[in-house]
């Protein structure tokens, strides 16, 4: 048996083509892929290049269990489900402490082995997360930045009533925001440089909304806040948008960190400086898990989903289908698409 999915050959290199499909090993389970997107990361992957080729990217991605492989309880079949594509070892101290994303050997679907940019995926028994039925399969794709998002406000320890800056208005700093809106922040100001994207926050729960081209972000924040926000939230990867998190948070106040910054660049060191004398917290996020494995993080948005107020509809600009990703990368690549979320369809 074959399938079609979509493959990182190398870096910049992507092709549509069949390749076999996978049969469930001892343990996993065989998901029909019915919706997947495109994350940040997966374009990284395919600019920058990536630790291993061939790969399927995708893990952002829902389905149905077609079948199951040896010691799997079977009931599973026929259910929908979205991926985690986090798969830790359980074993070593950070997953016996319950920190699973700094598992010391973890695997990741659609990074370290086969994603869902393809017709199937096979995947660990632990790693499927079943979802009512009632859902469409294409917000089930986009629970996982949704629980991004959730897991920042949660390390940023976040309270109604809190005010927050959230920088950068991209697929995650968009889940950021509605997330403040339904955790009950009071007031709630977005940054991008796109027009189109602010106007998007707004739609989804910003306050108010500051172009950094068009303003000054410190000095729009200290006028609106005086001494700052309780939390910022960083969603960019852009160097001057982290130098810009101290000066609008207040003293005590706490920033998350979880835009992934380049390599190359420097900070000045006053950074350091103005965030020891507002004696800021300053708390990196990577990915989005706690204990009980995936974490609340996950339940919640399964929650906000049933009841209505996570709102993905908003957040989808595209839909394409699975032979479109090649050429749908390669224009993203060369920055010639402004987009949200991408959904694929495998099926279209
Ligand atoms: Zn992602
Ligand atoms: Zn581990």
């Amino acid at each position: 048996m074959t399938m079609k999915a979509a493959i990182l050959e190398n870096q910049g290199v992507m092709t549509y083509e069949d390749v076999p499909s996978p049969n469930p090993a001892p343990g996993h389970a065989l998901l029909k892929v019915k919706s997947a997107s495109i994350c940040g990361s997966d374009i990284k992957r395919y600019v920058s290049g990536h630790r291993m080729y061939p790969l399927i990217l995708g893990h952002e991605c829902a389905g149905i269990i077609e079948a199951v492989g040896e010691g799997v309880d079977e009931g599973l079949i026929g259910k929908h489900a979205a991926v985690i594509p986090l798969v830790p070892c359980f074993e070593c101290i950070q997953c016996l402490a319950g920190h699973y994303s700094a598992c010391h050997s973890y695997s990741f679907i659609g990074s370290r082995q086969s994603g869902g940019f393809a017709e199937y995926v096979e995947l660990p028994e632990r790693n499927v997360f079943v979802v009512p039925d009632e859902l469409s399969l294409e917000h089930v794709a986009l629970i996982e930045p949704s629980t991004v998002g959730r897991h920042m406000l949660a390390l940023g320890d976040f309270k109604a009533g809190q005010t927050a800056v959230v920088l950068g208005a991209g697929s995650i700093g968009l889940m950021i925001v509605q997330w403040l809106r339904i955790l009950g922040a009071s007031e709630i100001i977005c940054t991008d440089i796109s027009e189109s994207n602010l106007e998007t926050a707004r739609k989804l729960g910003a306050t108010v909304t500051l172009n950094p081209s068009k303003v000054d972000v410190v000095a729009e924040v200290k006028k609106l806040t005086g001494d700052g926000v309780d939390l910022t939230l960083e969603a960019t990867g852009v160097p001057m948008a982290l130098e810009q998190t101290v000066p609008i948070t207040r003293p005590r106040g706490k920033i998350v960190l979880g835009g992934n910054q380049p390599q190359d660049k420097s900070l000045p060191l006053t950074f350091i400086e103005q965030m020891m004398r507002r004696e800021l917290s300053i708390i990196g996020c990577f990915m989005s898990y706690s204990a009980p494995f995936p974490g609340h993080e996950w339940d919640d948005t399964i929650e906000a989903l049933l009841n209505g107020s996570l709102d993905m509809d908003t957040m989808i600009s595209h839909r394409i289908g699975l032979s479109e990703t090649p050429e749908i990368f390669a224009r993203i690549g060369a920055h010639d698409m402004p987009h949200l979320k991408i959904m694929i369809d495998p099926e279209s």
